[in-house]
């Protein structure tokens, strides 16, 4: 039989999604498939930072990822000779993606998902109220197709063929922790420099400390948000290089891993009739470049404009741009968006930033899901 919905990616937005469908419409749940192109576990190029947002969102899907983390209770900003350290205790756990997402297909798959690992989506063609799906197995036909595949999206290609997407370009390397020249994993900080600002960098060099196979480890890295687009380009490699260097890492950079961050820009499409796109494939903010909690949130937008989808019979999701504007999701994008601006457009420092995203008293998890819970509820009774 036909599934009703078809999600395309089960990464955290599409897992996300699925679970909070299963949480308040199992029987849409159980019409619901999801195919991805990888064979978990899969890796994907990621920092794996994973704050108190993300833990209350899982908190609130019943589901614990019990993988090996580092817990990390100090983030330490540099900005030249200027510095910022931001200290709560175990405030963000840093997990290695290959762990942490199959973690959660696995939680989900207990819970009854059907999944296609290995299936690749390849089109979508409208007939009617419907689509019909085609992969490069087969094809369906479906009421409603998510896409949570990911900064590259290829469900987000078809819906707007001739939009080119807001691309971050980022460098990430591996290097086994040395107490001589990094801190981080010592201290269970993360280190987050924008000194490169002067050479052109809209963007920051990063150290987290983790676990590779058990070994302690440092994920080196560097974004260019390039929100300002009219401006020169910074040199990444050579500022990368540079920095590698004075760890005394010298690692080939045909060895160094490079994948985007998409970033959401109030001028995209994320939706079309029977279309939706949820997490990277719509995209996440410039500022600081963290997706993983956005993308879980984003699956409980999604999963409600779908389930209202079907309670109403109306599948042109029109409104679901407007759902996420008026969820946290949309709220801290849009917040993030005007500090990249103003911080990479040199008009603010970019500590006094920081001290936004990471103020020294924080609203506690728990309240900010009851916002997000009240602005979700108040949305669908408007
Ligand atoms: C270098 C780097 C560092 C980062 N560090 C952090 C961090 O520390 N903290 C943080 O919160 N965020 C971080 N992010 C962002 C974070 O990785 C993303 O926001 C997050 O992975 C988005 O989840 P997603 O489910 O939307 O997409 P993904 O995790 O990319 O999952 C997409 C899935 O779709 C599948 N797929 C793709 N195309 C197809 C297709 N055609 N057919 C079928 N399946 C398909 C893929 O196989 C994949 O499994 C980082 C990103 C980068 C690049």
């Amino acid at each position: 039989m036909d599934p009703k919905v078809i999600i395309v990616g089960a990464g955290p937005a599409g897992i996300s999604t699925w679970l909070h469908l299963q949480k308040h419409a199992p029987e849409l749940a159980n019409h619901t498939l999801v195919i991805d192109k990888a064979v978990f576990p899969r890796d994907k190029l990621c920092a794996g930072g994973v704050g108190g947002w993300s833990a209350d969102v899982l908190r609130g899907l019943a589901v614990d990822i019990d993988i090996p983390s580092v817990f990390v209770s100090d983030v330490d900003l540099k900005f030249g000779n200027e510095g910022y350290r931001f200290h709560q205790p175990n405030f963000f756990r840093v997990v290695h993606r290959f762990d942490f997402d199959h973690a959660l297909v696995k939680n989900a798959l207990s819970r009854g998902l059907e999944l296609h690992q290995d299936e690749t989506f390849l089109d979508a063609l409208r007939e009617k109220n419907k689509l019909i799906v085609k992969t490069n197995r087969t094809e369906y036909s479906a009421k409603a197709l998510l896409g949570a595949d990911g900064a590259l999206s290829v469900v987000s290609r078809k819906m707007m063929p001739s939009r080119r997407p807001h691309l971050a370009q980022t460098i990430q390397i591996y290097a086994k922790a040395d107490a001589q020249f990094d801190t981080e994993f010592h201290e269970k900080m993360i280190s987050i420099d924008f000194s490169p600002f002067k050479e052109g960098l809209q963007g920051y060099l990063w150290h987290f400390p983790c676990l590779i196979g058990g070994t302690p480890s440092i994920a080196h890295g560097i974004v260019d948000f390039r929100i300002h687009r009219g401006r020169p380009k910074a040199d990444m490699k050579k500022i990368f290089s540079l920095e590698l260097q004075s760890r005394n890492i010298h690692m080939k950079p045909k060895l160094w891993s490079s994948k985007p961050i998409r970033w959401f820009s109030k001028r995209d499409i994320v939706s079309q009739p029977n279309m939706l796109l949820v997490g990277d494939a719509a995209g996440i903010e410039p500022a600081f470049g963290g997706g993983i909690h956005l993308s879980l949130s984003y699956g409980e937008v999604a999963a409600w404009a779908v389930i209202d989808a079907f309670e109403n019979n109306n599948f042109s999701f029109r409104d679901y741009g407007k759902r996420l504007r008026s969820h946290l999701v949309g709220e801290w994008i849009t917040k993030c968006t005007r500090l990249a601006l103003e911080m990479y457009g040199d008009r603010m420092n970019p500590l006094d930033a920081a001290r936004e995203v990471f103020p020294e008293s924080r609203i506690p998890p728990e309240l900010l899901s009851q916002i997000a819970s009240e602005l979700e509820k108040a949305w669908r009774n408007s």
